[in-house]
């Protein structure tokens, strides 16, 4: 199995439109690991889609606990546990992802319950393993090594880049985060850094459409980088490819990839792939499976 990222959701922020992305969730295969990072809504589905076995679900880590990067966690492993999943997962995650995983299996406690007594399921609450880290070294197993940076993203404080790095190869994901230079020291000479990105041009419509506009456009500018901004992280840390992921706006029709293209372009001339749901980049040389989406 050659080693692959796919962008399972590719747009930020939680809200859903007809036909259009979904929130933040990726698949890492790296050393014939199967490693899911966030599991916003549609994490599920998009794994089904990428053609991964939910009972073979290894490892998950979470970034931080926005909902659109944390909602749809407890789903994902109840239905491989419903599925047929019989052996561990650990749930790498900031402080208070235990509090929700506890919480999600009380909510679901009937159900449970009663596919333990009616179906002869092992207990999901002893398959499951919650390890909460804070910055710096996360886990070393079988080659794969994870560490974690705190980036800036207020006022969430809790938000980690994740560095994951396995024979050789090295994949980063900023997390959601507003510019912040550590990260290109963190990410450097990474194959692969994913990193968030807003396009300033389309900020302003999304924000007129939505209710709360003034708060929104506060929040967007103090807690998350423009796509120039993300450039400038990969120039500096002399990276392999860059992918724009978390794409704010997401769902514009009047912006394209060729608007994200010429944003980046300013500060970032290496490989690139803006994200899209379903999207597959392999790490092998970190060049794109497929010639859509990359430039
Ligand atoms: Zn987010
Ligand atoms: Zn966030």
């Amino acid at each position: 199995m050659p080693d692959r990222l796919v962008l399972l959701g590719s747009k930020g922020g939680p809200a859903l439109r007809p036909r259009g992305p979904w929130p933040s969730s990726s698949l890492l295969e790296i050393g014939g690991r199967a490693v899911v990072v966030d599991c916003g809504l549609g994490v599920t589905r998009g794994l089904v889609d990428a053609g991964v076995s939910l009972k073979v679900l290894d490892l998950i880590f979470i970034t931080h606990l926005h909902s659109d990067h944390v909602l749809e966690l407890g789903p994902l492993i109840h239905t491989a546990w419903t599925a047929g999943l019989a052996t561990p997962v650990t749930v790498f995650g900031p402080p208070g992802v235990g509090h929700y995983w506890r919480r999600f299996c009380q909510a679901m406690e009937f159900d449970i319950e009663i596919r333990i007594a009616d179906e002869g399921r092992p207990d999901i609450r002893e398959l499951v393993s919650v390890d909460e880290f804070g910055q710096g070294h996360v886990v070393e197993q079988r080659g794969l090594t994870v560490t974690a940076l705190r980036v800036d993203h207020p006022p969430v404080t809790d938000c980690f880049a994740l560095r994951f790095e396995h024979g050789g190869k090295s994949v980063v994901f900023s997390a959601d985060t507003a510019f912040f230079p550590p990260l290109a020291h963190f990410a450097e000479r990474a194959d692969i850094l994913v990193h968030e990105a807003m396009l300033e041009e389309g900020i302003e419509r999304l924000v007129a459409r939505t209710g709360n506009g003034a708060r929104l456009r506060e929040h967007l500018l103090s807690s998350h980088s423009f796509a120039e901004e993300a450039g400038r992280i990969a120039r500096d840390a002399g990276i392999k490819r860059l992918v724009l992921n978390h794409l704010i706006p997401a769902d514009d029709a009047e912006i394209g990839e060729l608007d994200w293209i010429a944003a980046v372009r300013k500060t970032w001339a290496g490989d690139l792939t803006i994200a899209r749901d379903g999207l597959v980049v392999e790490l092998s040389g970190a060049k794109a499976a497929s010639g859509e989406g990359t430039a």
